[in-house]
């Protein structure tokens, strides 16, 4: 069959590829102790799914507009710029079913055929699937491990030039727990504006930092506001990942294009969703907040463990739920160690590789599950690299 150029590169999203691979082995009898997707383990908090189920009583059934409910844009530009030190207007937000679509479409609606899109490498795989489907030309940066998983901002001085449209920043990071700091946004700030190009800031993971690090958005540096897209949605936060509830922040005319976007594919977001989603902006934070230094102990649970692994060096992961050990000892590829302990150790993992090629080397362990598990995925871990020699 013949499908057209834009889908010949696509590839499953690896956490979808190894959950398979683990299932299949849960139905042939084996326990398998699962740390590869990136999902908080606890449920939906109850006053918001309760709104949800409500609001489905009420009848909020129906078609709604396709940037989302009013009130929704309201709420989120009003929560998202306070939290930015921002003022948004709700017509710059747009509502999708999922953070995705607020990468998506964007997306869509900036980058023309050959354009060239920096984005970090390891990194979200959506991003260079995005640039290509968009006709874009996907430019990784690699990250750098001893600088928490920042830009190696040298790289990223090569690579930008009058071509790249777009610049993708994800902090914290999926897949490496990274926050970039102040002063490497400050550099990228200032490389856009003299490059003139757009910024994509995913901040999905936003709330998720630990020792109280401060999450810079560079959104809010000067003469940033005008060129960024910021990315944020429910899921992470509210552990809404299965409601499908996401938005996306950018400038009014851009906004207008990305709601046609999206009135011409999704039509609109789920609407009794969008009533949950004003529940959990307008009601007490204290649920959402309590669980951030709950998965701070779950990192020094697992990063302690993994460094006392010998051969096995893992930095302290600053935000999100995910811990980025460096394998290299081991001389086996991130793809056939993560394999192997699937298949030999029981415990399922992604492959660094699984988020661009400069994620060789590593493994990504999602750490958003119980400490029971997180100790014995850690002992399993460690039995079975010692068993290497
Ligand atoms: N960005 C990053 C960095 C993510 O890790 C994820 C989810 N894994 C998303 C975006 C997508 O979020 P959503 O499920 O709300 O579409």
């Amino acid at each position: 069959m013949e499908f057209a150029q834009r889908v010949h590169n696509l590839q499953a999203e690896g956490a979808y590829a190894v959950l398979g691979r683990a299932q299949e082995l849960e139905a042939q009898g084996r326990e398998i102790l699962h740390l590869e997707i990136g999902q908080p383990d606890f449920r939906t908090f109850p006053h918001i799914s309760e709104r949800g189920i409500q609001a489905i009583r009420d009848g909020q059934t129906r078609y709604n507009p396709p940037s989302g409910l009013p009130r929704l844009r309201q709420v989120i530009a009003a929560d998202a710029g306070k939290r930015r030190g921002l003022g948004f207007t709700p017509a710059q937000v747009v509502v999708g079913p999922g953070a995705k679509p607020g990468l998506f479409f964007p997306t869509l609606a900036l980058v023309a055929p050959g354009d060239e899109v920096i984005y970090p490498d390891p990194g979200f795989p959506t991003y260079p699937a995005m640039v290509e489907i968009a006709g874009g030309v996907p430019v990784p940066v690699p990250l750098v491990e001893e600088n928490g998983f920042s830009f190696d901002l040298q790289a990223f001085d090569e690579r930008i030039n009058d071509r790249t449209k777009l610049i993708i920043l994800n902090s914290p990071a999926n897949p490496t727990g990274g926050v970039m700091p102040l002063a490497d946004l400050e550099h990228i700030a200032a490389a856009a504006q003299e490059h003139d190009c757009w910024v994509m800031s995913d901040e999905i993971y936003a709330r998720l930092s630990y020792d109280d690090r401060p999450v810079h958005s560079i959104a809010s540096l000067p003469g940033m506001a005008e060129r960024t897209v910021i990315v944020d949605g429910f899921s992470k936060t509210y552990a809404m990942t299965g409601w499908r509830l996401g938005y996306s922040i950018m400038p009014e005319a851009l906004a207008e294009r990305v709601g046609l976007l999206m009135t011409h594919s999704v039509g609109c977001t789920a609407t009794f969703t969008q009533f949950a989603g004003i529940e959990a902006l307008t009601s007490s934070q204290e649920l959402a907040d309590a669980v951030v230094p709950e998965y701070q102990r779950r990192r020094d649970r697992i990063v302690a463990g993994l460094n006392a692994i010998p051969g096995v060096r893992c930095q302290v992961p600053q935000g999100a739920f995910y811990a980025f050990p460096n394998i290299t000892s081991f001389g086996l590829s991130s793809s056939q160690l993560a394999r192997r302990l699937l298949d030999e150790a029981g415990v399922a993992v992604l492959a660094g590789t699984d988020f661009g090629s400069y994620g060789e080397g590593y493994l990504r362990l999602c750490y958003a599950t119980s400490p029971d598990v997180i100790d014995r995925a850690v002992e399993h871990i460690g039995a079975f690299l010692n068993s290497l020699g």
